[in-house]
């Protein structure tokens, strides 16, 4: 590199950081609107949300970026792979990105999406689909034109533009390609456990459990695992999220219930999973895109592995179970290791997503993905969203929906126009699970050494292979780089399979 090609990547790099630094602000400021800033603070709160990102967006967007990325792509290879040609790599994705949308268009989904989201709740709270139809076509329609401003490739389809803003290099027929066979493997597994006579038990999740004492519980599991609480929080909120400012300064939040304690423990590890993904992220290259996380599916694989491979499995709560009664006392008395595994680990086809079980989850998300690809292409009239809706409920999951607040208005998304959004959730379990197959390679002993406690090794392994690469990598690369494999449903059916045919008697 020449002296000039330094200075115009230095300069590139501390605006970088500046957008990183904004964007480390809105992380504080949605965090604290979500756990301690009384309600009067919303209207205020809003306007200074909305300065951070017009300022944000104008600095990724600006004529510099865009002179600086190319005297730097004159000079330099950027398809090395080195951390200066993965942050020039990067930044040209998002500054292109950032260009191509007009800031009229910009302003018209944001105005729209606020509304929107202020009609779907009322529309969901009286489970009146017709209030929110009008602002779904209208979020629908503007999905498009962004699409339309971004572009996809000549085999692809809008959806494939939106979900680039969520997972760099999704389409929509690669998720099929995935989606299809885990699919059909899951139906076959979900009727299997339907014809089943046995269930595993739900005493544990029965015992009403004082909160002070949940929050203990969860935060002793939390350290346990690996969370650092000298660079981090657990505060309680109504849905459990993990965000807060940078790796030194991590926040997330979980949720109690009075009965359900295990639900308490899965907030808890999943956003646990979530924060130790942050923490691990290098800080010398903090608001640069090598310090940054590399999608939102691979940070739910980092969530999800910590809820389920290790939250959910029999070697955990041997460790896990003496540990109810230190902390809850004679409540608790009789729920042994085997109880509460049971309890962690029952199956319950539902209508909620958020609500639904290990087994079952993926079916709630697969079932967005054909709906939202579908009205993208216009194959599927907003008006009939609802029936199909409850058509795929009624095939995937075998229940009735009986309305449409706990059916097609249930989730925020799409009145927040993140159509491409759902299918992270998936891509992340199936991240997931081939991770941790690779991981139980590479350290014998892995999972037996949950049992005594022992957590560190496969942190250790995540961080090294995951978490100190930032963005270095693309998804599909970097699950190449540790699997060797591209991603596959096989590993997650793997592990479902041999956890829930023994819980069933199977
Ligand atoms: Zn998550």
């Amino acid at each position: 590199m020449t002296t000039a090609t330094d200075t115009a990547y230095d300069r590139l790099l501390a605006i970088s950081r500046e957008a990183g630094l904004l964007g480390s602000i809105d992380g504080l400021l949605g965090w604290d609107q979500e756990t301690t800033m009384p309600p009067g603070g919303a209207v205020h709160r809003a306007k200074q949300l909305a300065l951070i990102a017009r300022l944000s967006h104008e600095r990724l967007a600006s004529a510099e970026v865009g002179d600086l990325l190319a005297a730097c792509e004159d000079a330099m290879d950027v398809s090395a792979d080195t951390v200066e040609a993965a942050n020039l790599r990067a930044i040209r994705h998002d500054h292109d990105r950032a260009v191509r949308l007009p800031a009229t268009l910009v302003e018209e989904i944001a105005a729209t999406a606020s509304t929107a989201q202020h009609e779907w709740a009322e529309a969901r709270a009286a489970s009146d689909f017709d209030r929110f139809r009008p602002w779904l076509e209208k979020t629908v329609d503007l999905c498009r034109r962004k699409a339309e401003c971004y572009g996809w490739a000549s085999d692809g389809e809008p959806w494939d533009a939106l979900a680039e803003d969520y997972e760099p290099g999704c389409t929509a027929a690669g998720v099929a390609e995935v989606f299809g066979p885990l699919r059909d493997r899951l139906r076959t597994l979900l009727d299997e456990i339907a014809d089943a006579d046995t269930r595993p038990s739900g005493r544990l999740d029965e015992i009403e459990l004082p909160e002070a004492a949940q929050m203990a519980f969860s935060r002793e599991i939390a350290e346990a695992i690996g969370f650092d609480f000298s660079r981090g929080r657990l505060d309680r909120s109504t849905h459990p999220f993990c965000g807060g400012s940078h790796c030194d300064d991590v926040r997330m939040t979980t949720r109690f219930h009075p009965a359900m304690v295990t639900d308490a423990l899965s907030s808890t590890m999943h956003e646990s999973g979530h924060g130790m993904y942050e923490q691990g992220l290098p800080y010398e290259h903090i608001g640069t895109p090598c310090g940054h996380s590399v999608s939102l599916g691979i940070h739910e694989s980092q969530s999800r592995m910590w809820e389920n491979q290790v939250g959910r499995s029999a070697s955990f709560w041997r460790w896990a179970a003496p540990k109810l009664a230190a902390h809850f006392g004679d409540a608790v008395a009789g729920i042994d290791a085997e109880l509460a595994y049971q309890s962690a680990n029952r199956v319950v086809p539902g209508f909620i997503r958020v609500e639904a079980d290990e087994a079952t989850y993926n079916m709630h998300v697969m079932i967005r993905f054909e709906l939202e690809r579908a009205l993208m292409t216009g194959d599927l009239p907003v008006a009939d969203l609802p029936t199909a809706w409850n058509e795929k409920y009624r095939e995937y999951l075998g229940v009735e929906v009986p309305d449409d607040r706990r059916g097609c208005l249930q989730d925020i998304h799409w009145s927040m126009g993140a159509l491409g959004y759902f299918p992270t959730y998936t891509l992340g379990n199936l991240y997931c699970a081939q991770f941790f197959e690779s991981a139980c390679d590479a350290i014998p002993g892995l999972v037996d050494g949950f049992a005594e406690g022992r957590f560190q090794p496969l942190l250790d392994w995540l961080r090294e292979n995951i978490h100190r690469h930032g963005r270095r990598h693309s998804p599909a690369q970097l699950c190449e780089r540790v699997t060797g494999r591209p991603l596959s449903a096989d590993p997650l059916m793997r592990h479902l399979e041999a956890k829930f045919r023994p819980l069933h008697g199977i």
